[in-house]
């Protein structure tokens, strides 16, 4: 029986068929190749030139709407490292993180735990860029973000972390369940204990939970009492 291959043979099509095959390999290797180059490269910056990194970075749209990266704020020695979801709009303004009313929440969240966000702390956000109009972030865009956060979380070395809602916790736990069933636990990313609290911006929306959340900032201070060196 005559096969496939003879057939191709026989009307001079098997290069051009094989051609085409091995170019659409090539564009999909090529693009994961430029993907783990990216990575491993930020992985290996130092503090600096990774904030100089993010300045400049054109990974996903999100580079085209934004006013200033926001990369974090606090003691790079912090021990304990508070992750948000994405710049607002006055984080966009001042490329600082929580700089807006949800901040002030964070702010005063801090200060009840005896915290400064300059001292023993550090504050950095899943996103970089702001999203237009605060939309949650996409996956692609929390992705094209994650080789910054982690290597932050890297460098900083925090003892604890605290996920600041469902992105933050999302993102750093790969999971997709609800802040709500996360809570109350400590989980692990790439081995430091890891909590996971609501956001400020949501507590001002539902001061009802606030209760929870001065909570969760006590099992975290235990939890770092726990795990002291
Ligand atoms: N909300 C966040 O998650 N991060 C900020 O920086 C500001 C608001």
């Amino acid at each position: 029986m005559t096969s496939r291959t003879d057939v191709l043979r026989e009307l001079n099509l098997l290069p051009v068929w094989q051609l085409r095959r091995s170019r659409r390999t090539d564009v999909s290797d090529d693009i994961s190749t430029d993907v783990d180059a990216r990575r491993s490269r930020i992985a290996a910056l130092k503090f600096d030139a990774l904030i100089e990194d993010i300045g400049g970075c054109t990974a996903c749209p999100l580079c085209k709407t934004r006013r200033m990266t926001v990369p974090g704020v606090g003691d790079l020695r912090a021990q304990w490292m508070f992750v948000g979801e994405a710049p607002g709009a006055d984080e966009d303004a001042q490329g600082e993180p929580f700089v807006g009313a949800a901040g002030q929440l964070l702010d005063n969240m801090l200060a009840a735990l005896g915290l400064a966000r300059a001292e023993n702390v550090y504050i950095a956000n899943v996103l970089k860029c702001r999203p237009p109009n605060n939309r949650t972030p996409e996956p692609g865009e929390a992705l094209a973000c994650a080789p910054y956060l982690d290597r932050q979380i890297e460098l900083i070395a925090p003892r604890l972390i605290v996920a600041l809602g469902r992105s933050a916790a999302c993102r750093l736990l790969a999971t997709d369940a609800p802040v709500s069933s996360l809570r109350n636990r400590v989980h692990r990313y790439r081995g430091t204990p890891l909590i996971v609290t609501y956001h400020p911006a949501y507590l001002l929306r539902t001061p009802a939970d606030k209760a929870k959340a001065w909570e969760d900032l006590l099992f975290a201070r235990r939890t770092l009492g726990d795990t002291a060196a």
